[in-house]
């Protein structure tokens, strides 16, 4: 398998377009009772029956970690008043600060693993966002000087005035205690509440200067991975909206594959808003070849595309056969090259059956993509193409064995003779250091290998 790694890393990768600083809190009980006693037990509890959607004022953002905490659920919930960040950092003490974002978290990881060149785009780019991009000499992000393409490391290429994405981490602990008037709380499970910064100022796009360069990009790279759609707003104040920056990064796409049949990957993250969902769907999947997801958003995706019914038994159920047959209207209806689903016991791909790999070439694929993110998870972080035998290490998760035979037995029952479907179980981490950034780490590892080898079939 390091030989299919070696061969990946030859690649020159370009992503784009979401990064942002994520600054982490560890909560404990005295820093929550504090923000009660300040705002007063009774406002909280008045506002936590309201239970704002969004972050407008201090006290949403009480009642909402107040409410996450009581019921130990992980959730995010966006911050729109940008001038609250100050009140934010005069209240906490950030213990931790990293990048996140897919693009971000990607480009790092290519970098980290000695991939040949690594192009990232991110719309804006600051000093400290810029200043969180590894320093290797592989990490370049484009600029236009003269008139001609340049590529710089970020730190060489930041703007000055450009707006930063922070999203606020709070981890919590189960056991946690603390009060709200007579009422004691004990914090039921250990999660996380994520403030993330949905700003007016903050937008996915490609500037327009930089536009008719990305068929150069595209020349010099043998891949694209695109994330960070879920941050489109339905419309900004200044009166653009989802529409245009939806067929904005229509031409984008485009223009990455005018000079040659650049593969492109789209990351999917969940978008709570259905009609955002139902737009990113239809406008990009039939433009890209290759998407990954994990089970609740490919469940998200069906209940979009008119499939609630399917949908739901996902939600509730996680069955394999649910699974594959969604994957395979997704596939179908889309018309895509590959997809790839990843959750907690197993990662399957779905293609057609001309696909040019063969099954035990995609099962290849997906074991390299389990063990990356197995040394990812047990490091924290993969620093060097070496920590790769980390996640060699780890073993298969305990339901691997059921979870092939339950593969079989769908298979039996599906239609798929028109499909190559394969599945391999997870090498699951008992005590992870994060679980940040798995995701996109299994799609990353996924696709740049499906890449190397359609090289190595010549098919690329
Ligand atoms: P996402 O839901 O997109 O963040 O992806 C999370 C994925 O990371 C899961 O589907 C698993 O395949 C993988 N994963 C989660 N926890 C672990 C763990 N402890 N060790 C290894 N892989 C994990």
């Amino acid at each position: 398998m390091m030989e299919l790694l070696d061969e990946a890393r030859k690649l020159s990768m370009f992503t784009a377009y979401n990064a942002n600083v994520d600054t982490i809190v560890y909560l404990n009980g005295k820093t929550i009772q504090g923000l009660i006693d300040e705002f007063g037990a009774e406002a909280v509890r008045r506002r936590m029956e309201e239970f704002p959607r969004q972050i407008e004022e201090p006290i949403d953002f009480v009642a909402r970690i107040v409410h996450a905490l009581k019921t130990g659920k992980p959730i995010e919930v966006p911050l729109v008043n940008e001038e609250l960040q100050g009140w934010f950092d005069s209240r906490f003490n950030y213990d931790v600060e990293r990048i996140g974002g897919q693009a971000g978290i990607i480009a790092n990881l290519l970098a980290n693993l000695d991939f040949r060149r690594v192009i990232v785009y991110t719309p804006h780019l600051a000093k400290r966002q810029a200043e969180m991009f590894v320093r290797k000499p592989n990490m370049f992000y484009p600029v236009v000087e003269n008139g001609k393409l340049v590529l710089k490391h970020p730190i060489e290429a930041y703007r000055e005035n450009d707006p930063i994405k922070v999203n606020r981490i709070f981890e919590f602990r189960a056991g946690t205690t603390f009060r709200l008037g007579n009422e004691t709380i004990t914090v039921p499970y250990s999660g996380r509440f994520i403030v993330s910064a949905r700003f007016e100022s903050i937008r996915i796009y490609t500037r327009p200067e930089l536009k008719p360069f990305l068929p150069e990009i595209g020349l010099q790279t043998d891949g694209a991975i695109l994330s960070g759609y879920q941050g489109i707003r339905l419309c900004y104040s200044d009166g653009k909206d989802v529409n245009y920056y939806l067929r904005e990064a229509k031409k984008d796409i485009l223009l990455l594959k005018r000079e040659k049949d650049l593969k492109v990957h789209l990351e999917f993250a969940s978008i709570q808003n259905r009609e955002l969902r139902k737009k990113v769907i239809y406008n990009l999947f039939p433009l890209i070849d290759s998407v990954g997801m994990d089970e609740s958003e490919i469940a998200y995706v069906l209940s979009a595309l008119g499939y609630p019914k399917l949908a739901e038994r996902i939600f509730t159920y996680n069955r394999i056969e649910d699974t594959v047959l969604g994957g395979k209207i997704l596939i179908d209806e889309m018309n895509l090259e590959v997809l790839q689903i990843h959750t907690i016991y197993y990662l399957m791909y779905i293609t057609h059956a001309d696909n040019p790999l063969s099954e035990k070439e995609l099962r290849m694929s997906l074991e390299l993509a389990t063990t990356l993110a197995a040394a990812r998870a047990s490091l924290g972080d993969i620093k060097s193409p070496r920590d790769f035998e980390t996640g060699l290490g780890v073993p298969y998760n305990e339901r691997g064995e059921y979870v092939k035979l339950r593969f079989e037995e769908a298979k039996r029952r599906l239609r798929t003779r028109e499909y190559q479907i394969v599945i391999i179980p997870t090498r699951l981490v008992k005590n992870p250091v994060s679980t940040v950034g798995l995701g996109d780490t299994i799609s990353t590892g996924a696709f740049t290998s499906y890449l190397a080898l359609l090289r190595r079939k010549g098919a690329l």
